[in-house]
């Protein structure tokens, strides 16, 4: 049982439709009822699910953000691409930016911080991904990358207020593989010395299961939730077991 207060941010990656909103309901009727005042819980859609999820939560406690943006403020001519400003349009008060999944499309560090940069002036808070993969764990090197991605990406942020860091190890996400105990106080730890004042999430494989053992992270400040996220009565255990 914890009595910190806790993040929990669902990455619905490219999932979910119209349709599949209304399975929310009953994560908007879970909070208004449990410990409201012990956690933020943000929704990480699709796109083409912001403003529709924007709409639903309204009324809700529950934040929306997206899952990447473009680092220009402006309009401009970029097929298939959306500005921070417009991602605010929507209602989404927050992004998820670095993701491994779109690191590994090529979005290098120096682009992640720029992305960081813009998304801050338009008001966004960012949710800064951060990890190792399992080559560079085995390498010996997690220490190493993490304090270089952190680096890089916040090069130039003077205020770190608005960003949540997520420790997500490349080769723990979708796996079913969770880092030790100890390996996550400690790399939180290391984090949180780098960045002062920061909040660290932990994401990675993160069920309805291993939450028992995951909450007992003394330093961890919430959780990043990927596919158990898809399910709602799997994301209203995690939030349930977390406090109880
Ligand atoms: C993620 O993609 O951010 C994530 C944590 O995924 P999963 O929970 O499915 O490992």
């Amino acid at each position: 049982m914890t009595n910190k207060y806790m993040y929990f941010v669902a990455n619905w990656k490219m999932f979910g439709n119209l349709k599949t909103l209304n399975s929310l309901n009953k994560v908007v009727t879970f909070i208004k009822k449990f410990k409201k005042n012990k956690f933020r819980l943000i929704y990480c859609p699709p796109m083409t699910l912001l403003y529709p999820l924007a709409k639903k939560f309204k009324l809700s406690p529950i934040d929306v953000g997206g899952q990447n943006c473009h680092e220009n403020e402006n309009y401009g001519a970029y097929t298939g691409q959306v500005n921070p400003k417009m991602l605010r349009d929507t209602g989404a008060k927050y992004v998820i930016l670095g993701h491994s999944e779109n690191r590994q499309l090529g979005e290098n560090d120096s682009l992640i911080n720029k992305k960081i940069k813009s998304a801050l002036k338009s008001g966004l808070k960012i949710i800064f991904c951060i990890g190792e993969t399992f080559k560079q764990k085995k390498d010996k090197k997690t220490k190493k990358i993490l304090m270089s991605q952190l680096s890089n990406g916040l090069k130039n942020i003077k205020s770190k207020k608005n960003i949540l860091i997520a420790y997500e190890p490349v080769w723990a996400i979708g796996s079913g593989i969770i880092p030790k105990k100890g390996e996550l106080v400690e790399t939180i730890q290391l984090i949180k010395k780098k960045v002062k004042g920061s909040k660290v999430l932990y994401g990675g494989s993160v069920n309805s299961k291993n939450i028992e053992y995951l909450k007992k992270i003394s330093n961890v400040d919430g959780f990043l939730i990927g596919g158990s996220s898809q399910v709602s009565n799997n994301l209203i255990d995690i939030i349930k077991k977390t406090f109880n």
